[in-house]
């Protein structure tokens, strides 16, 4: 029975082309599955050793990969990762994702760590061709976008010349528009810029009380539909990129004008706890269902209900948020009760040096 059991497992795990490792805590040798072995390119009778399997992997992703390993099994959790993998026999690298869990004795040492490894690579190439190709399709939709923008404030400044009220209000109508689609489309880009790592965080020391008083003059100049409310905000110096905080507080606040109703309010907030600035958008809009809140954060996600199926988006907007606070070391999270509004908010460490 054991053995049929084990042999339908061999079998499944075969079907998955999962590769199976484990390895003795204490010793550090690895046993490997043929898969595994043949995805890392070691010899039939070459015994290796989990330090000589990390030396595979790539070192912009090496660092990062022992620690997650190593606060796995210090949490007595799951440890999950994707990495590059340079094979010992010296074939093309190949990207994996590899996870793991360990077992533990009596005292709670770790005996022995088992996982799979599964070959990603032409999942991520894949991936890479989506992203050229969006970034290609976006970049070749700017140069038309730029000129007709360029048109139409000529159409606009003629018709402001000839004192035709009609074809003034239409031509400001087109410029929302056009504006409209540079925003989406410079959304593509940066999705694109960000999933082949060409983001820069360009750090500075600011203040975020001048940068939320900047964004509150913005608003109030361009939003009448909805009452946004600034909370008095103390002097908060922290060192991170400015233009990108200020897209990721502005981004929140048009959510919260999207997903609400005219005439509500919105409460914008900063303030300090335990060495961290908190940004929180309050609004009292629609709301977010409880299953859906920690996936709002996902690429491309968007909730799927009748109300929010009428509001234009591609989900990219809560993505490069959250893709931005995690460059800062930040935390961004939201809360919500389902037609009663939701609460997003944003950590971000505050200078050390300006307290
Ligand atoms: P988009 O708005 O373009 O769809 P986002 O990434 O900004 O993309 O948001 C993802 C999803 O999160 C939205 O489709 C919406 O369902 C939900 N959402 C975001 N902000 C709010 C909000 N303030 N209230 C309710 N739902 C929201």
């Amino acid at each position: 029975m054991a053995e049929q059991a084990e042999e339908r497992l061999q079998l499944a795990v075969e079907a998955t082309k999962l590769g199976i490792w484990s390895v003795d805590w204490k010793t550090r040798k690895l046993n490997i599955s043929d898969r595994s072995r043949s995805i890392h390119g070691v010899a039939a009778d070459r015994e290796i050793t989990l330090e000589e399997s990390f030396d595979m992997i790539d070192p912009e992703n090496r660092d990062h990969v022992i620690q997650q390993l190593h606060a796995a099994v210090d949490a007595k959790t799951s440890f999950s990762a994707e990495h590059l993998l340079h094979p010992m026999d010296g074939s093309a690298p190949k990207w994996l994702r590899s996870t793991g869990k360990a077992t533990y004795n009596e005292a709670g040492e770790p005996i022995l760590m088992t996982g799979t490894i599964l070959d990603i690579t032409e999942e991520k190439r894949n991936d890479q061709r989506k992203n050229d190709f969006i970034s290609m399709v976006s970049h070749e939709l700017k140069t038309p976008l730029t000129s007709m923008n360029g048109y139409i404030q000529v159409l606009q400044r003629n018709a402001t010349r000839n004192a035709d009220e009609s074809s003034i209000a239409v031509a400001e109508k087109a410029i929302r528009q056009v504006e409209r689609m540079t925003r989406l489309i410079n959304g593509f880009l940066n999705v694109a810029r960000l999933e082949s790592n060409q983001i820069h965080i360009e750090r500075s020391c600011f203040d975020l009380s001048d940068l939320m008083a900047e964004i509150n003059a913005e608003t109030s100049m361009q939003v009448s539909s909805h009452n946004v409310v600034f909370a008095p905000v103390e002097t908060t110096i922290v060192f991170a990129d400015r233009d990108k905080i200020g897209q990721v507080i502005n981004n929140l606040i048009s959510n919260a004008i999207k997903y609400s109703g005219h005439g509500s309010s919105i409460n914008v907030a900063c303030i300090t706890q335990n060495g961290r600035a908190m940004v929180s958008v309050k609004d009292e809009g629609m709301g977010v269902n409880k299953a859906d809140l920690p996936k709002l954060f996902d690429r491309f996600y968007r909730v799927n209900n009748a109300e929010s199926q009428t509001i234009a988006g591609f989900g990219i907007g809560l993505y490069l948020c959250a893709e931005i606070i995690k460059r800062h070391n930040g935390n961004i999270w939201a809360e919500s009760e389902l037609g009663r509004g939701s609460m997003f908010y944003f950590t971000l460490p505050v200078d050390p040096k300006a307290s």
